[in-house]
């Protein structure tokens, strides 16, 4: 197989060539098809998060085609297709797996991060963590469904019953999400860097009501914001633009520091959340409201042995919607 391997933070992804893996018990391997680049890819490569098993490969939007199958593994055939998610296993036992919160387990392994992902020709995923993805869609338009989507699902529903809704920073995660909110009927108010009238104006392609900057005042009080950027200097401009009540989402992994502001920006019930990881029941619920939303995903494609270019072009802004590599 190949992989572009992060041997350590910081420095470039390295092309590698590799024996084909064996699936262990519980364990399938699948080819991989494509591969979406996620802004948590960049945050790997950085190193912004703690215990990173290195040498990574990273990647963790991953449609593929089942190869080979482990010990015990009777949920899924050799030719189906498949897509693994972030969340690479939990361990099923804590306290967090026994009460349904297993995007919080304490034992969790994560794909592309903690075991190896899919910027790679071929992978290794537990079969419990693989979605069955059909034949409907092509492998590229749905490999951001796999995080951009996911996350974004899982911070929509965190939102709640929001009609006007804020959605800070307009890449990979918002453009999925704006289409859904816009099929469940909320109106979506955009919000991209100060002046990046090419983002507004894809905010609007996509339905958007109202595009601007981040420091813009949107035309309604907002009942709810979702922030997809990783600024922290967003969370109070967010807190400002909801109404009483209102919640702001931060649906990053990682985000730089909040600065500090006054409390009465706070007060009147207003909140804010963190959304971490995801459920299995959020990628099912997700992946069967996707074809009803008839979601359509902009994508960047680059040959695998590119992906240096890809987290360099998603860095700096240089494509709308999602990077995704084709082996
Ligand atoms: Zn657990
Ligand atoms: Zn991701």
């Amino acid at each position: 197989m190949k992989a572009m391997v992060l041997a350590a933070p910081g420095r470039p992804l390295v092309f590698e060539q590799r024996p084909d893996p064996l699936p262990g018990a519980g364990e399938i391997r699948v080819r991989v098809e494509a591969c979406g680049v996620c802004r948590t890819d960049l945050h790997v490569v950085d190193g912004e998060l703690p215990d990173i098993n290195l040498p990574i490969v990273p990647g963790h939007e991953i449609v593929g085609i089942v190869e080979a199958l482990g010990s015990g593994v009777s949920s899924l055939a050799p030719g189906q297709r498949v897509g693994i998610p972030w969340l690479g296993h939990t361990c099923g036992v804590c306290d967090y797996c026994r009460r349904g919160q297993e995007n919080l387990c304490d034992a969790p392994l994560f794909t592309g991060y903690t075991r190896d992902g899919g910027f790679a020709t071929a992978a290794i995923a537990d079969a419990r963590y693989a979605f069955p993805l059909g034949e409907a869609g092509d492998d590229i338009s749905l490999a951001p469904l796999l995080c951009a989507g996911l996350i974004g699902w899982r911070s929509l529903v965190m939102a709640g019953q929001a009609e006007t809704l804020g959605l800070y920073g307009f890449g990979a995660a918002a453009h999925i999400i704006a289409q859904v909110a816009r099929w469940q009927g909320r109106a979506v108010y955009a919000f991209t860097r100060a002046g990046d009238t090419e983002s507004q104006e894809f905010a609007r392609s996509l339905g958007a009501v109202w595009a601007g900057g981040s420091d813009d005042k949107p035309p309604v009080r907002l009942d709810a914001a979702i922030i997809f950027a990783p600024a922290g200097a967003l969370v109070p401009a967010a807190l400002r633009a909801v109404r009483k009540g209102g919640r702001v989402v931060c649906a990053g992994i990682h985000m730089s520091d909040i600065p500090s502001f006054p409390y009465r920006w706070l007060w009147e019930e207003r909140q804010i959340l963190s959304v971490a990881n995801l459920t299995r029941q959020d990628g099912i619920d997700f992946l069967r409201i996707a074809p009803q939303a008839k979601i359509v995903t902009e994508t960047t494609r680059y040959p695998l042995e590119f992906a240096n270019d890809a987290l360099a072009d998603l860095r700096a802004g240089r494509f709308d919607g999602a990077a995704v590599l084709v082996p």
